[in-house]
């Protein structure tokens, strides 16, 4: 399946219920006041968030006076063109750190654990070696989820005892990491409710501690956001951006997500860069975030 048609179909859902009054909306009929703020509702309820969705329509309205334009059609080209502008094309993940530490937080549920499952995946497929440290020792199923995944792709999870101290299994992982020299060691983080203030100083000393491990360490901190939750997923952002260093933002279950648009606000409203999207369960469903095929994949209805 080529890239664009993947993301179409892992977008449908998004297509149809948010964006599918597009095609309505942009008929070939005069530009009225009512074309506006049919478009400025349909932006919204497509959870783009109020900002995003005031500067399309600013530049909307700036490029139809220029442009003289009459008929609403004329407005389709426009609108992807200012869609695909507002995106952040992901930066290409520096590597020659060795080991490059990347911590993955978020919140449970938001399908961290099978995340770091897929991206463990491609990173091995790759030709990395990878090391992977299960300090969710909260939750004994995750680190039974990344122990299986481990075993299936020949790479090595340091866990701790039920319970233990997270720091402590951070550290050792990026500690064997070190001794073992492998390319990639990657840190799956506890997830336990965002306003827990515990949670927060956890993640606090789990950052601290790998930079003891190995100093400039963590290089990267994934925050998996799930698509599904709406604004809520962008108030977990800002806990974990105030918490810790946030580099990249994975945004998961966009298959299941009727509201695919709160890509555009995770980016005007927390300046990330989304580096991966979750298109469905299985592991090649994690796939880079490709701003083009995201655009397309939204508008394919129309
Ligand atoms: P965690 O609590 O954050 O570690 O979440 P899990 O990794 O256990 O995932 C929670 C559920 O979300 C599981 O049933 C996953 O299969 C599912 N999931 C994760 N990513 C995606 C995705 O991109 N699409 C879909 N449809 N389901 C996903």
């Amino acid at each position: 399946m080529s890239i664009f048609s993947r993301w179409r179909e892992g977008l449908s859902r998004t297509s149809k219920a948010a964006f599918g009054q597009i095609a309505s909306i942009l008929g070939a009929t005069e530009i009225t006041d009512e074309t506006w703020d049919d478009l400025e509702a349909t932006l919204i309820q497509a959870d783009l968030g109020i900002e995003t969705t005031s500067s399309i329509l600013d530049a909307l309205k700036r490029l139809t006076r220029t442009e003289g334009w009459t008929r609403s059609g004329e407005l389709f080209s426009a609108l992807k063109q200012e869609l695909r502008s507002r995106l952040i094309v992901p930066p290409i993940i520096d590597f020659g750190i060795k080991p490059t530490v990347i911590l993955v937080v978020g919140v449970n549920g938001s399908g961290k654990t099978t995340t770091i499952a897929k991206l463990s995946s491609l990173y091995v497929n790759a030709g990395k070696k990878l090391l992977l440290g299960a300090a969710d020792t909260f939750r004994a199923a995750a680190v039974d989820q990344l122990q299986v995944w481990g075993d299936r792709l020949n790479v090595e999870v340091i866990a701790g005892a039920p319970e233990s101290d997270p720091g402590a299994v951070a550290f050792s992982a990026v500690q064997a990491g070190v001794a073992r020299e492998v390319d990639i060691v990657m840190v799956d983080t506890a997830g336990r409710l965002h306003t827990r203030f515990n949670l927060m100083e956890e993640l606090k000393k789990v950052n601290r501690v790998v930079g003891k491990a190995f100093p400039g360490a963590p290089h990267q901190v994934w925050l998996v956001l799930d698509a599904t939750t709406g604004q809520n997923a962008l108030q977990q952002a800002r806990s974990f951006k105030d918490a810790v260093n946030v580099t990249g933002v994975i945004l998961t279950k966009l298959d299941s997500s009727a509201r695919g648009g709160m890509a555009f606000a995770i980016q005007r409203e927390l300046g990330l860069p989304i580096l991966f999207a979750g298109l469905g369960e299985k592991p090649e469903d994690l796939t880079p975030f490709d701003p083009d095929a995201f655009v397309d994949g939204i508008l394919a209805d129309q």
